[in-house]
């Protein structure tokens, strides 16, 4: 059962150091949090797992990394400097600030602005003269730079369609009013592949993706029937797009956006090209007369086309809040008392399991689990813990609350008989295994 509330999934994100306040000690700054040491155990987990299933798992995906500073230009071309705006309203009875669709139920209409458009994105500096002419944007999407590199992919992978470029990183969005803990912030992580297709091909290869990134989710342990499908309707696509779904997720605030697969049609390799009457572009594109580069390639006949691109683009904030949502449970003991637990998909979990000497000042004991968790760590599934606290029922707690899939405890027949007890987070069945028989153990757990 999922969390009652986002409260409660704040206190965990805190108390066990998920997720702080960026700048707490001045006060904050709003909408941008820090990852803390489980927080970025459990993003970098889910990150790897799209990489994985992106780029390893497909022969025709290659990855990029590429800047967060970008060209004014690139933003010119996308059509973001005219339209990556929202529309915003001022309340004169509490002098604050929304975005038009957002206004909350106690402004009263009569006390709000016209709406005025409020572009996104971030602006700094570059360079040592600070004249307002030298500047960049900071990325608003991840996805821009993937179009700008699309030719040198191509020519240094040697790709034909249908591949894919799949990128993870940072982008910036000043939002006008951030909230709901990491929901909507300014400063986030964006999961993207561009799916470059063939035009007429596009349609089933974006039914392909929605159900691959349903699978996806499902592993990650968002179930299916926990996403709603929105087909977002004519009149609030972007600009670029043909079709868009939503994947819609009962986050702990309401039924919001997750993850959202476009069909950008040729608008942003057309938009980013020279000689634009060449390739016949089908979008309504801006003349550009800045590029030196022609997003194009030729089909069998030597016709220049522009291909089509489907975009699955997930946020890491919104999934790690799904997961955490979902993994999220108390349940009543025997005892008559509540056990939070994190069920968390092993390949997700923070820690992968905890080492526990029963006593924290017995030399044996200590060095034998010290041993073990070394042994374990080697196996680079993630981290393992030497767990020296000396309280046994007080780290199993711990354990499941952080989402610690199994717990390792070496007590004094360890010593003789070489075996130790698992303590399983979900069950808290606990059995005697060899210690020889641990790393097998491990590794089927977090990679089934
Ligand atoms: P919304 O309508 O909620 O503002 P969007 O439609 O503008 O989102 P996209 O531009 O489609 O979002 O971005 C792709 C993904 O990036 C979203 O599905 C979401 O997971 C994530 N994302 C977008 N904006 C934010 C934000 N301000 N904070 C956290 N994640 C975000």
């Amino acid at each position: 059962m999922p969390a009652k509330n986002m409260d409660e999934l704040v206190s965990l994100c805190k108390r066990r150091g998920f997720i702080y306040q960026s700048s707490e000690i001045y006060g904050g700054l709003q909408g941008i949090y820090d990852f803390g040491p489980l927080g970025v155990e459990l993003k970098n987990n889910l990150k790897n797992s799209w990489w994985e299933s992106m780029v390893y798992e497909n022969d025709n995906i290659e990855g990029l990394d590429a800047s967060i500073l970008t060209n004014p230009q690139v933003l010119k071309y996308s059509g973001h400097e005219d339209t990556f705006t929202d529309p915003m309203v001022d309340c004169k009875s509490c002098n604050l600030r929304f975005r038009a669709d957002q206004v909350p139920k106690e402004c009263k209409k009569e006390d709000l602005t016209e709406p005025r458009q409020f572009n996104l994105m971030f602006k700094t500096n570059v360079g040592p003269i600070d004249d307002g002419e030298n500047f960049a944007y900071l990325r608003p999407e991840t996805a821009q730079h993937i179009f700008t590199n699309f030719k040198n992919v191509i020519d240094s992978s040697s790709r034909a369609l249908p591949f894919g470029i799949a990128q993870i990183g940072k982008a910036f969005r000043n939002e006008i009013t951030p909230r709901n803990f990491i929901f909507r912030v300014r400063e986030f992580e964006q999961m993207e592949l561009e799916y470059f297709v063939i035009p007429g091909k596009d349609e089933e290869a974006h039914d392909l993706w929605v159900q691959k990134r349903l699978e996806w989710w499902n592993k990650q342990g968002v179930p299916t029937e926990n996403i709603e499908i929105y087909n977002v309707p004519k009149e609030e696509l972007a600009h670029y797009s043909k079709k868009t779904i939503d994947l819609m997720y009962k986050f702990p605030h309401g039924l919001e956006e997750l993850e959202g697969i476009a069909n950008r049609t040729d608008f942003d390799l057309g938009s980013h090209s020279k000689q634009q009457d060449e390739i016949n572009i089908n979008s309504s594109v801006k003349v550009n007369k800045n590029s030196n580069s022609k997003m194009a390639v030729q089909n069998e006949s030597g016709d220049w086309f522009v291909p089509y691109v489907i975009e699955p683009s997930a946020g890491v904030e919104r999934g790690f809040l799904a997961i955490l949502n979902e993994a999220y449970s108390i349940e009543k003991l025997d005892d008559g008392k509540d056990r939070v637990v994190l069920n968390l998909k092993p390949h997700l979990s923070p820690v992968k399991a905890a080492v526990i000497p029963l006593k924290k000042n017995n030399n044996e004991l200590v060095t034998l689990a010290k041993n073990i968790k070394n042994s374990l760590q080697k196996l680079k599934l993630g981290r393992v813990i030497f767990e020296n606290t000396g309280n046994i029922g007080k780290s199993y707690r711990k354990h499941d609350e952080i989402g610690t899939p199994v717990c390792i405890t070496v007590d004094f027949d360890s010593l003789d008989d070489k075996t130790v007890t698992l303590r399983d987070r979900d069950t808290m069945i606990q059995e005697r295994i060899d210690i020889d028989q641990l790393s097998e153990y491990l590794k089927n757990l977090v990679n089934k």
